[in-house]
């Protein structure tokens, strides 16, 4: 691993680690303020810089805790507003206020004040040069940062062990994801540290990045056959695709199925594949 650069492995997630000298910058910041804690005795200097991926919980449930203690935290400006007032996660994914079982920290973070930056622009931090690579397509303007040698990928990239578990990786926009990993292929770095979950030279990133294409063309090709002219609504082509994909569906995977099915579904509406309509009531696949 490049010289400064070191991680912690909460379980769920890896958290990079950044020496800046007189302290540390860490890459998302674990799903709670626990998480937080065993970050922060990794680092073993004073954490003063997040840098958040993504808005989701997993990644920013610690940063208030950071925060309190006098950190700035860093998040892409197509997702500021989703830090400052997290409830948006939760109203993007269950599409308006949600339910007491939704509003916990799978989901729901403690808002933070945050520092937007712009995709494909350099910060420099204690002398550290980090460029934050637009990779969005997973969340709505996911960032990959690149630090010398080693990309910290975020989401964007998943662990093909992670994919088999899951049968069907969440994304807001698969198209988006998909120019992602292209993205991800062309970039210089020698290692890539994976939220979920693993740290791999490039060359396994590329093999990696094929993988999750091929996963999510296979979810475009699911759609096709299940819809296949039949005209279906939302709850029922979700069920179906879960159902051959052999997801046994829970409450918390049900809301992120349904929302990355419809993510799926405007897809192929762009390019021509499925007619989207409103009929009877309902809003209707064919
Ligand atoms: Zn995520």
């Amino acid at each position: 691993m490049q010289q400064g650069i070191s991680f912690i492995d909460l379980g769920a997630t890896l958290i990079g680690i950044i020496d800046a000298d007189s302290f540390a910058i860490v890459v998302d910041s674990g799903i709670s303020n626990d998480h937080a804690k065993k970050i922060a005795k990794a680092a073993g200097k004073p954490v003063k810089v997040v840098l958040l991926t993504h808005l989701h919980a997993d990644h920013t449930g610690g940063a208030s805790f950071f925060a309190k203690g006098g950190a700035e935290v860093y998040i892409s400006k197509y997702e500021l507003s989703f830090i400052i007032n997290h409830e948006l996660n939760t109203a993007l994914l269950y599409g308006g206020i949600p339910p007491k079982m939704y509003r916990r920290p799978f989901f729901l973070s403690e808002s933070v004040n945050a520092i937007p930056f712009e995709h494909e622009i350099p910060i420099e931090i204690g002398g550290v040069k980090i460029l934050p690579i637009k990779t969005d397509g997973h969340s709505i303007g996911h960032t990959s940062f690149l630090v010398g040698s080693t990309l910290f990928a975020g989401d964007a990239l998943t662990s093909p062990n992670v994919t088999a578990k899951h049968k069907l990786i969440y994304n807001y926009c698969p198209v988006r994801a998909l120019a992602a990993l292209e993205r991800i292929k062309q970039l210089d770095f020698t290692e890539t540290i994976l939220c979920h979950k693993d740290i791999i030279d490039k060359k396994t990133a590329i093999n990696y990045a094929c993988l999750q294409r091929e996963h999510i063309l296979s979810v475009y090709a699911d759609l096709k056959e299940i819809i296949n002219g039949k005209p279906a609504g939302i709850e029922t082509i979700t069920e179906l695709v879960c159902k051959k994909r052999g997801l046994n569906i829970s409450q918390d995977s049900y809301l992120l199925a349904i929302s990355t099915i419809k993510g799926y579904l405007s897809d192929m509406e762009a390019r021509g594949d499925i007619a989207v309509y409103f009929e009877d009531g309902r809003i209707l696949f064919s």
